[in-house]
């Protein structure tokens, strides 16, 4: 049996998530999905299927082990999961593939938007035909990996100024030397895009270093409370020495990476839109089963209020990224907008959080009832990709015309 209301669900085994029918069982109040094409609802309902009966079970003992399941990578690439940026998909079809995976797992979510976003995107955006001919057709199957390496020990909210990874030119060579902090998938990615500052011009330029390089070392980061299925990792560059080749020949300031980390900000909005519909499946499915009082919790009104504030909150979020997504779709998106989308949604996804964590009782705070896991997760939405902190300054320096960082 894979789920009980006194045990939770066994490790490795959900077979079915919801326990009875019930009315909007996919919880779309809006009706969201059907501003997609025939097309891409159709494909969007086959990767929510495979997400939910196959990755979702999956994830739980994975994100308790902090181990990163490999045997899925083939399966998410047969759904065209690594090729979402490049095979033609709407920036609303992307969106939602991003609010499906949050809501079977967020950290599979976020090797999934990283993967499209910053890598892939990467290289498609900036690198050259060679590097596009080498790593494009491997990233897009999952049969290679690659890591975003921006953040340092030392630079995080101010990497644009900080940064102090350095890249020295030898002849036909680059020598790169520093160190990386929390990079996702930096022990097990074929290759790592550093960022590093052009000891000749004082630039920040982007290098495909291989990690199989002499001098490149990476040790996971463990412990995490959140989004412990993705493989973090601090990165030593030891005078790695790559050829001019591997240099990204598009990727040649900070303004470079401000580009995609625009569009990174609002893939995490649709991952804080996501797991808020999975923390709401999760409360809803609890309410219906869990009995107290002799009778069923969802008839309190106590417990029917925070389902509805979750779901509030999801659909806020929903929306508001659909709005990002008509902007990208016109090439109107700027940081402004895609900064508060993230610190917004990332806000209402930790207030959901909470509310669901508290009503599941004692069992919303053991990742046996799924809820805990989410609980972790949601506070790496909360910092990464710029933290709420720095993001609301954006937007606060946009309205204001006034910088208010130092
Ligand atoms: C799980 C995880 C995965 C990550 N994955 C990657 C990755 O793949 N690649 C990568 O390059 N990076 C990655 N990051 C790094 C992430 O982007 C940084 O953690 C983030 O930018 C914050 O930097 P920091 O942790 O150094 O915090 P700090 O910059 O040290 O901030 C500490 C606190 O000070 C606040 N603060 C800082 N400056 C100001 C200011 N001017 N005004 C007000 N408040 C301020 C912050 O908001 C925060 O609350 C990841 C981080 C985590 C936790």
């Amino acid at each position: 049996m894979p789920w009980s209301k006194d045990r939770g669900y066994d490790e490795g085994g959900i077979d079915t998530i919801r326990t009875r029918p019930q009315p909007y069982p996919e919880a779309d109040l809006m009706h969201t999905w059907q501003l997609l094409g025939d097309a891409e609802r159709e494909r969007l309902e086959g990767i929510r299927a495979f997400l939910q009966n196959r990755v979702r079970p999956e994830s739980i003992g994975y994100w308790n082990r902090e181990e990163f399941p490999h045997h899925l990578l083939p399966e998410m690439a047969a759904f065209g999961l690594g090729g979402i940026q490049t095979d033609g998909s709407s920036d609303l079809f992307k969106g939602l593939v991003y609010v499906e995976a949050a809501r079977a797992d967020v950290s599979l979510s976020a090797l999934v938007g990283i993967h499209n976003e910053l890598i892939v995107g990467m290289i498609h955006e900036f690198g050259s035909a060679a590097q596009k001919a080498r790593w494009l057709p491997r990233l897009t199957n999952f049969a290679a990996l690659g890591a975003f390496a921006l953040t340092e020990p030392d630079h995080g909210s101010d990497i644009a100024g900080g940064l102090s990874t350095t890249a020295t030119r030898e002849g036909g060579e680059w020598v790169i030397s520093g160190s990386k902090r929390w990079i996702g998938s930096g022990t097990i990615a074929d290759f790592a895009l550093v960022w590093a500052r052009d000891t000749g011009d004082g630039q920040i330029k982007a290098f495909i270093v291989e990690s199989d390089r002499p001098g490149f070392s990476a040790t996971k980061i463990g412990n995490k409370i959140g989004l412990r299925i993705m493989q973090n990792a601090d990165i030593e560059l030891d005078s790695v020495r790559i050829p001019e080749a591997n240099r990204l020949p598009g990727a040649t300031s900070f303004a470079k990476a401000n580009e995609l980390l625009m569009h990174s900000r609002a893939w995490v909005g649709w991952q804080a839109a996501g797991v808020q519909l999975g923390i709401f499946d999760i409360a809803r499915d609890y309410a219906l089963e869990r009995e107290q009082f002799g009778r069923q919790i969802a008839k309190f009104q106590l417990v029917q209020l925070p389902l509805a504030e979750i779901l509030g909150n999801a659909m806020a979020s929903l929306s508001l990224m659909v709005d990002v997504a008509r902007l990208q779709e016109r090439g109107q998106l700027e940081m402004v907008q895609a900064a508060m989308a993230k610190s917004t949604t990332t806000r209402l996804a930790r207030e959901s959080a909470a509310k669901g964590r508290a009503l599941l009782g004692g069992n919303g705070v053991t990742t046996d009832h799924e809820m805990a896991k989410l609980f972790g997760d949601v506070e790496i939405l909360h910092t990464y990709e710029g933290t709420y902190e720095i993001n609301s300054l954006i937007v606060g320096r946009a309205v204001t015309g006034v910088s208010a960082f130092v």
